[in-house]
């Protein structure tokens, strides 16, 4: 399957197959989008400038009149698909298609009472939409089913456990999604659009809340006294030597959650945080901030688990605990992460030391009234880095805060409560 088997759009056209080779299976391959099947494309080729003409024709017609309106049109047409082209220049055409396609669902929405042929090409657009969204969905299903059949060992030593609970939360969707296109008939497509926004409004917010316990159990506290640190994004050359030794300056302990590719690049890195007394847990092979909220069941188990293994191979640790990048989860991160042993971990303090530059706005954030069961995130790999763990540890120190007990690794003190 490929990297990117999360994009939902050309599944309509995936069901007739594409002649692209599949990556091994659970191999983290970078995301390389090779195109769209031939079938897509002549489609597309002929039904966006049908499209255009008629939107643009009927539109000319309606403000200059039949004469000047029907001789500006070709030309009109022209430009808007050369616009149309600028708007939806992506990496790849898989984005290219997606790009098109809402924006006609979106033209198709505001036009489609119009009447004749632009009613006509609205519904094509629409249906086009809802098919996709249902081949989609199906590919999902069968997806699910024959990995479930299946039951493929991921880790030799470790069976995969969390299928059955994917493919629930993917039928869900599904249902619930098909429930409204169903429901439409009777109270009509407006009321579609409607409810399908809410539903997905609703699955957007639960996802992009790093604190919702929707989605299943997100550690937030400390069962015990002693403030955590977490420390996302490394191993970094730069940085982590530097938090280490002020780490062990100040006596503290941290979990880094550490990304599968830095730990590729760095292995030493690793191994020397578990030596210094630490823990590592699982932040994702690649760290795809940006998706990780909308990937799909394979793509979320590919990041976790090619991490989880990585981090095994590489320093003989099995990681206990596991953050998603910028805390979005996705419908999938919970059964894979129950299923590898993984419990997913949030934090009550955050500074935004990824985004400013200021260290001390960042500790203005975390410190003042800081309690003994907080748990902190922050990051290294970042200009800021070093000053923010500096500033951080005295603040602690200062105030007398219980840290992380240098005897023991911080897991076993951690728990929700
Ligand atoms: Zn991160």
């Amino acid at each position: 399957m490929e990297a990117d088997d999360n994009r939902a759009v050309s599944a309509l056209f995936r069901v007739f197959g594409t002649s692209d080779q599949a990556p091994k299976a659970d191999r983290v391959e970078p995301t390389r989008h090779r195109g769209m099947h031939r079938g897509e494309l002549i489609f597309l080729a002929t039904l966006v400038p049908i499209t255009l003409l008629v939107a643009v024709g009927n539109e000319l017609v309606r403000w200059l009149g039949w004469g000047v309106g029907l001789l500006l049109t070709i030309p009109a047409s022209f430009i808007a698909l050369n616009l149309l082209a600028v708007i939806s220049a992506g990496k790849n055409s898989t984005r290219k298609w997606q790009r098109v396609l809402l924006l006609f669902v979106i033209w198709g929405y505001a036009r489609y009472q119009v009447g004749g042929v632009v009613s006509l090409l609205a519904w094509i657009w629409f249906l086009l939409a809802a098919l996709n969204g249902l081949a989609a969905g199906l590919l999902l299903l069968g997806k699910s089913v024959r990995l479930g059949l299946q039951q493929p060992n991921l880790s030799a030593s470790k069976p995969f456990h969390g299928t059955g609970l994917m493919i629930w939360r993917g039928s869900l969707l599904l249902i619930a999604h098909l429930g409204i296109i169903v429901a439409g008939f009777w109270i009509g497509w407006r009321w579609v659009m409607v409810a399908g926004a809410i539903l997905d409004l609703g699955c957007l917010g639960v996802v992009l809340n790093p604190s919702s316990q929707w989605l299943g159990q997100v550690i937030r506290r400390r069962s015990r006294e002693g403030i955590l640190i977490t420390i996302d994004d490394g191993p970094d050359p730069k940085d982590t030597p530097r938090i280490l030794d002020l780490l062990d300056t100040y006596q503290a302990k941290a979990i880094f959650f550490m990304i599968g590719e830095k730990v590729r690049r760095h292995p030493e890195l690793a191994r020397e945080v578990l030596r210094r007394g630490h823990e590592i847990g699982n932040h994702t092979m690649t760290h795809p901030q940006a998706t990780f909220w909308c990937a799909g069941p394979w793509r979320t188990r590919r990041e976790i688990v090619a991490c989880q293994k990585l981090i095994e191979e590489t320093t003989g640790f099995t990681p206990k605990w596991f953050r998603a990048p910028v805390g979005h989860r996705n419908w999938f991160t919970h059964p894979v992460a129950a299923a590898l042993g993984l419990q997913v971990m949030g934090w009550t303090r955050r500074g935004f030391d990824a985004i400013g530059n200021d260290a001390s706005k960042v500790l203005e954030r975390i410190i003042p009234d800081l309690t003994d069961r907080d748990i902190v995130l922050v990051h290294e790999a970042t200009p800021i880095a070093e000053e923010v763990m500096e500033g951080l540890l005295r603040a602690l120190a200062n105030q007398h805060h219980g840290l992380s007990d240098p005897e023991s690794g911080p897991s076993e003190k951690v728990c929700d409560s």
